[in-house]
């Protein structure tokens, strides 16, 4: 048994490996030494079977992890069926007493029973309804107690017995140099009971996966990143633990005219020069529909006008946020020759008035002139 080659060597893979590692790596040796490749040649003969017990161990996942733990002893198949129990029944044996002391009462049932995992949903909502909340059903993978056994992973008409490695107490004490550690029992994974007879429907593992639909209620208000925790959706527990929560985490779509900005609303306003100039009135989008807004004269590019009230109420507040609305000036393109001309006659006229009516440029130039000098 020392001459034994470890399993991970044999299949050239590394001890984290995934089952898909592991399938492929074994398929490849397979495929190599199948003794219909290499017919008369003992040394494939030997790599193949060599190959195959190493899938065969390392492929299973309670296996694998007693392997990992215990090295060949633990589940080498010379030690009858098909490893693992048979393997660990000295364990229990020898330190059978020492559990006793240690897991008198009632610590044996607690360390068993697990609550469920915890599960993400990432949902995209557009502004509107994040604004308004609404409600939406949506369709999650979980993984339920199976209705065949209960969750027991036994046969209907057959139970679960004590698993006989770790004598119900899920812990097994492993002797390692001068230390003695406790881990989880290789072979229930700490449940205490092993299934001689597994459910046809959950293959001995108590949950099946299943999708549900949910409905769910987006209260009004909701922003990015925001998370709505449904109790209790979540995965189910293990040995009658609570099941794990569902959090529903909340990204907003972009939309096309408005930008978020906690309780503000942000957008831009292209106005007319014409408008810009003499002022007048013009009508903006909102959330819940249109509004008028006035346009004051002389009204320049980068000003901005508050629609109070025309935000987003947040969700733990009880008053609305603004929309602000960012004017740019719009230079009128595809001009006709009479526009052009128009146009040149007002800049003849706007000239004699040096700068008048164009401060800004005005102070620009005569700063560029102070520049130069
Ligand atoms: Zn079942
Ligand atoms: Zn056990």
């Amino acid at each position: 048994m020392a001459t034994k080659k470890d399993y991970y060597e044999v299949l050239g893979i590394n001890r984290d490996a995934s089952d898909d590692e592991i399938k492929k790596a074994y398929r490849k040796l397979a495929m190599k030494y199948h003794p219909d490749r290499n017919p008369d040649n003992p040394k494939a003969e030997e790599s193949f079977k060599e190959a195959k017990e190493a899938y065969e161990i390392l492929s299973d996942e309670q296996k694998r992890a007693a392997y990992d733990q215990y090295g060949h002893a633990g589940v080498d198949p010379s030690m009858g069926g098909a490893g693992g129990a048979h393997g660990f029944g000295n364990f229990s044996d020898a330190f059978g007493d020492i559990f006793g002391d240690i897991f008198g009462g009632g610590g044996r049932q607690r360390s068993n029973v697990y609550r469920g995992a915890d599960l993400r949903y990432n949902m995209e909502i557009s502004l509107e309804d994040a604004a308004r909340g609404t409600e939406t059903k949506i369709r999650i993978p979980v993984m339920a107690e199976c209705e065949t056994c209960h969750g027991s992973g036994a046969r209907p008409g057959t139970s679960p017995v004590t698993c006989t490695t770790c004598g119900g107490h899920g812990q097994v004490r492993m002797q390692q140099g001068f230390f003695s550690v406790q881990q989880t029992c290789p072979n229930c994974h700490g449940t205490g009971k092993m299934v001689k007879e597994p459910c046809p429907t959950c293959h001995g593992g108590g949950r099946v996966k299943q999708h549900k639909t949910l409905s769910v209620k987006i209260p009004a208000g909701v922003d990015e990143g925001d998370r709505i925790r449904l109790s209790g959706e979540g995965e189910a527990g293990v040995n009658g633990g609570p099941p794990g929560d569902l959090y529903v985490v909340v990204h907003l779509k972009k939309h096309e005219i408005f930008e978020r900005d906690g309780a503000n609303l942000h957008c831009e306003m292209p106005i007319s020069f014409t408008t810009a100039a003499l002022g007048g009135e013009i009508e903006i989008p909102t959330l819940d529909g249109h509004a008028k807004m006035k346009i004051p004269a002389e009204t320049q590019t980068g000003a901005t006008f508050r629609l109070r009230g025309k935000g987003i109420k947040p969700l733990r507040s009880n008053a609305n946020g603004d929309l602000m609305c960012h004017v740019v000036v719009e230079t009128p393109v595809k001009l006709t020759e009479r526009q052009k001309e128009l146009l040149k006659e007002l800049e003849e006229i706007n000239l004699q008035d040096s700068g008048k009516h164009s401060p800004r440029s005005k102070s620009w130039l005569d700063k560029m002139k102070d520049f130069f000098e």
